[in-house]
């Protein structure tokens, strides 16, 4: 029986995950639970779950889950999520907070030699090479759910001394690939993911396509690949969940259902496939895979995020804490549509490069580039 922590049990990410643990009640158990605000969400998972350690963020809602369930270890605030991520009575972490927020506990899940499961983009964009290097030095082994690099990974087995020419990271294209980019597009529509159910931020990342950039400097990280080696093709029908083209020619593609289940199965019971209730694809039904070239002075996002790959770490994670005030205050309505790309180019432009080597430094950074683009929003 594998002891699973989950951080961000509350979202989408960690929704599929207990759904892999309950149709395998034999092989997993939820053991932490970590979540943010939604405390009715939190409170049916322990019901359910029955965890050991349980997080919620704001104090008031910790005393109230203490009343109820007293016998719970029970996390708060900054210290908690501290605590709570170096605890180490598990055996798989699963990083999925949303945005910087799971960068400390996924780095400190890594120092202490665990296993994580990493759905958090967010924590390579910004950390990446603290990220390879901690888990290098500490023996702790990264296993990636996104779909993409869960595909990439599988495309990998086996090929160790195969070289690669080429990832071919593919891309739904989002809700608007065929359509023009203007002001006009609402949260809602922007909301409306043709292919993927998803939180929030990284739907609409996806409609921006700033999620792809964010892919692009994971895989990097991930697969020890030079950037100008990995190539984004849009698949608007996301069968195809990604590509490993070797020196030979040969292109292994990894196909399937679209569900993060499966690749979230995968990274728990690694390196051996699990049984599911979720409809296999017909081939006959798709007939035909498509594939076409973004366009990048359409989705500036991608643009951007290949240019901080050139510029350096500390571009990268302006890059990023720019991206998550902007998506805020446009999911917020303070802003419109295309201020996405044009403020965080602002940004991009104002900063001046520094070397960041811990997670302090990271996150200070983060912070001030946090603030500068909030007032720039407010001014
Ligand atoms: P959601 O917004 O659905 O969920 C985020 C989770 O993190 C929630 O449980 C939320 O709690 C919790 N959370 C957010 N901030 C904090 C915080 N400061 N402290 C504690 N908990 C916090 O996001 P997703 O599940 O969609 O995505 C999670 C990550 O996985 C993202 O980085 C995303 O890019 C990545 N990813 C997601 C995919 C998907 O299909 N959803 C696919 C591939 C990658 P609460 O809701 O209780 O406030």
């Amino acid at each position: 029986m594998k002891k699973i922590a989950i951080f961000g049990s509350t979202g989408s990410i960690g929704d599929s995950t207990l759904n892999v643990i309950r149709e395998n009640p034999d092989l997993f158990e939820a053991v932490t639970l970590v979540a943010g605000k939604n405390i009715e969400k939190l409170e049916k998972q322990i019901e359910e779950f029955k965890p050991k350690n349980v997080y919620i963020t704001a104090e008031e809602n910790a005393k109230q889950l203490k009343e109820r369930y007293p016998h719970l270890h029970i996390y708060y605030g900054e210290e908690g999520m501290e605590e709570i991520s170096k605890l180490t009575d598990f055996d798989i972490g699963v990083s999925a907070l949303v945005g910087i927020a799971g960068l400390q506990p996924t780095y400190n899940m890594i120092k202490n030699g665990k296993t994580v499961a990493l759905a958090n983009k967010e924590v390579l964009v910004a950390g990446g090479k603290l990220i390879m290097d901690t888990a290098k030095k500490y023996h702790a082994t990264l296993l990636t759910v996104d779909s993409e690099h869960s595909a990439i990974m599988q495309c990998l087995q086996g090929e160790k001394q195969n070289k690669i020419d080429k990832i071919l990271l593919t891309a739904s294209g989002g809700p608007f690939f065929d359509q023009e980019i203007t002001d006009s597009i609402t949260v809602e529509q922007a909301l409306n993911h043709p292919t993927w159910k998803m939180g929030p931020k990284v739907t609409i990342d996806s409609s921006t396509m700033m999620n792809k950039g964010f892919e692009v400097i994971e895989a990097k990280w991930l697969f020890d690949v030079n950037p100008s080696q990995i190539q984004v093709v849009v698949h608007r029908k996301s069968i195809v969940h990604s590509m490993v083209q070797f020196q030979d020619g040969t292109i292994m593609a990894n196909l399937g259902p679209k569900s993060m289940q499966i690749p979230i199965a995968y990274a728990l019971n690694y390196p051996n496939r699990l049984m599911n209730k979720i409809e296999k694809i017909d081939l006959f039904e798709i007939a035909e895979l498509k594939f076409e070239k973004p366009d990048l002075e359409k989705f500036q996002c991608l643009k951007l995020a290949f240019e901080t790959i050139e510029k350096g770490h500390s571009y990268q994670v302006v890059l990023n804490a720019a991206n998550e005030v902007l998506v805020d205050a446009f999911l917020k309505k303070k802003i419109t549509y295309t201020q996405i790309p044009k403020r965080i180019e602002r940004m991009l432009k104002e900063h001046t490069p520094m070397v960041l080597n811990t997670v302090e430094e990271i996150l200070a950074l983060d912070k001030e580039i946090k603030e500068k683009t909030r007032q720039m929003i407010e001014g």
